[in-house]
């Protein structure tokens, strides 16, 4: 066979394979049309998961009567005019290929009016080809009909997943897009059942409580306004407290401009913002939108635009970062001993407290004096500390309670917040009075190697000596009293964990080994000195209430639990 060119009809059914993969990205491409077109209300209909019957109806401008068939024309878009114009884009489309795409592979009907036309026009399509033109009654707006996707390429339509798998990801797609647009109502059914509804009430929140449910959408934090940050770009949207996580990154929800993108480094930018917050392998719910300005985005790198390019992606990762970190810090409540949710007794199975403690005045009559005035954002409240029980918690009381303090984990968190405070200058460390040689296996040994000015700035100083054999000459000033070759074992531990990430993220596995190495253990006798000292270090913390690994440093009884489990209320 000789080279040829295809044919028209090959050629778009191959191009409309980028852009058109399943029933959700013909749901995506026209809801991002009905946005574009300045719609108010999208109705999305699907039957049979999609593969029957698609349809979105909006209330926006329509198109023309005398463009109807160019807008189905191969790159024909009324969003843009020249090269340069795909420096600052502002709507969600822009290539001109979606309705092409979409009708060369479908029976599509397009039914629409332009505002100011008195009659609307219908146009039926089959494989790309226009089988009917006839004027139709209609209010304004446009309504996109697509039945039989993939009737003419068997190949795709083979690969279709179950009905229930392209349901959610329609879903995923209509829910995140009523999460950009707030101010849209959008209202989704399958089948003829209404699934999901949105206000259109410009809140946020509402669509959150919409499509989390009213607890986690009542529970998000907002992020706060930044006033100390960069005024080019605008972080905006809600974030969970430490108290909600989920097992996944996947309810990790970003915008740039209005357009979802797929997860990002900004994704990590996220979760980072967590860092220590949450227990290992637990993850947020956030939706984050950022708005910056067009050029500064490069949204023409993918057919269906859900990857963009920044020109400084740093920046906006620490904007990201900076906007969720301010707003979960400002928080991070207590785990309680006992779950509210069950007054008057205690869970099943589990005994009073068996300790004594100085009974509690007034809650009010205590209060003020105890809370620290001179910080901005009290993380914790002062305590006092009343001794230890079985050489492993320390008992303390504030105004509001008993707190129970795990002396490892809390002495963890004081150390680590040390530590990272002073990464930049480098970490306080003590020489040895002769350099120690350690022999690692040869992968232990090569990682160390690699990030030997990482470890120095962390306390370590470290020198090749030969194959495999590490010279160990400083140690950071927490970990003095420990034996080299462990340390030495530990950071290499660390490093193999935290490989695959940024060099932020070995350096911070490194501090986390390092704290855990140098911190009290349990079993260990403290002094009353040592306690107080301890205790008064973790109220200085930025984060007091979680160790570095996520776990709780203090469990918190309240006064008004007291009295109901001794039965005064
Ligand atoms: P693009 O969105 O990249 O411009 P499309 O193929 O998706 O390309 O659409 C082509 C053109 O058809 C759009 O530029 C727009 O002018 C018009 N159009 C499509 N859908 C709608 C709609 N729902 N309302 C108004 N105009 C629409
Ligand atoms: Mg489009």
């Amino acid at each position: 066979m000789g080279i040829r060119v295809l044919p028209p009809e090959v050629a778009v059914q191959i191009a409309a394979g980028e852009v058109v993969e399943r029933p959700a990205s013909v749901i995506k491409e026209l809801v991002e049309n009905s946005i574009d077109a300045g719609a108010r209300t999208v109705r999305i209909e699907v039957e049979a998961g999609g593969r029957r019957l698609l349809r979105v109806s909006d209330d926006g401008c329509g198109v023309p009567a005398d463009e109807v068939e160019l807008a189905f024309h191969r790159h024909s878009t009324s969003k843009l005019a020249a090269a340069a114009d795909l420096d600052h884009i502002t709507t969600l489309g822009f290539r001109g290929e979606a309705l092409a795409s979409i009708a060369a592979v479908s029976r599509t009907t397009f039914a629409t009016r332009a505002a100011d036309e008195e009659t609307g026009v219908l146009l039926r399509l089959e494989g790309g080809r226009v089988v009917t033109r006839q004027p139709v009654g209609r209010p304004p707006g446009t309504s996109v009909t697509v039945e039989d996707l993939f009737y003419n390429v068997p190949a795709r339509r083979k690969f279709l997943r179950s009905e229930t798998t392209e349901r959610r990801r329609i879903d995923g797609w209509v829910t995140r897009y009523a999460m950009a647009y707030p101010h849209l109502r959008f209202t989704l059914l399958h089948d003829g059942r209404e699934s999901f509804g949105s206000p259109g009430s410009g809140a946020l929140r509402d669509v959150l409580v919409a499509v989390y449910g009213l607890e986690t959408g009542a529970a998000m934090l907002e992020l706060p306004d930044d006033p100390g940050g960069d005024p080019a770009i605008r972080v905006q949207g809600f974030v969970s407290p430490t108290s909600l996580h989920r097992a996944n990154r996947s309810r990790i929800t970003l915008f740039i401009n209005g357009r979802w993108v797929q997860e990002t480094r900004l994704t990590y930018a996220v979760i980072q913002a967590y860092h220590t917050l949450l227990p290992t392998g637990r993850y947020p719910v956030a939706v984050v939108m950022v708005t910056l300005p067009p050029q500064e985005v490069d949204v023409n790198v993918h057919p269906a635009k859900v990857e963009v390019r920044f020109r400084d992606e740093d920046v906006v990762f620490r904007a990201v970062q900076r906007a969720v970190r301010r707003a979960v810090t400002g928080q991070s409540p207590v785990p309680h001993a006992f779950a509210p949710s069950w007054p008057g007794s205690r869970p099943p199975g589990t005994r009073p407290p068996a300790w004594t403690a100085r009974p509690v005045e007034s809650e009010a009559a205590i209060q003020p004096s105890l809370l620290p005035s001179a910080t901005a954002t009290p993380t914790m409240p002062v305590l006092r500390v009343i001794g230890q029980v079985g050489a492993t918690y320390i008992v303390s009381e504030g105004p509001d309670g008993i707190y129970l303090i795990d002396q490892h984990a809390a002495h963890e968190r004081v150390l680590y917040e040390q530590m990272m405070a002073q990464r930049e200058m480098g970490v306080a460390s003590q020489r040895l009075l002769e350099p120690v040689a350690v022999e690692l296996g040869p992968e232990a040994a090569g990682l160390v190697e690699a990030h030997v000015p990482t470890l120095r700035q962390l306390g370590l100083e470290l020198e090749l000596f030969g194959p495999n054999t590490i010279l160990v000459r400083t140690l950071p000033a927490v970990l003095t009293r420990s034996d080299p070759a462990e340390v030495l074992a530990e950071v290499a531990e660390a490093l193999e964990e935290g490989r695959s990430g940024v060099e932020e993220e070995i350096e911070q596995a490194v501090i986390r080994r390092v704290c855990k190495q140098a911190a009290v253990k349990a079993g260990q006798v403290l002094t009353r000195e040592e306690m107080d000292g301890l205790v008064h270090s973790l109220e200085r913390c930025t984060s007091p209430r979680t160790c570095p690994h996520g776990r709780p440093t203090m469990i918190h009884i309240s006064v008004t639990q007291l009295a109901r489990e001794f039965g005064r209320e």
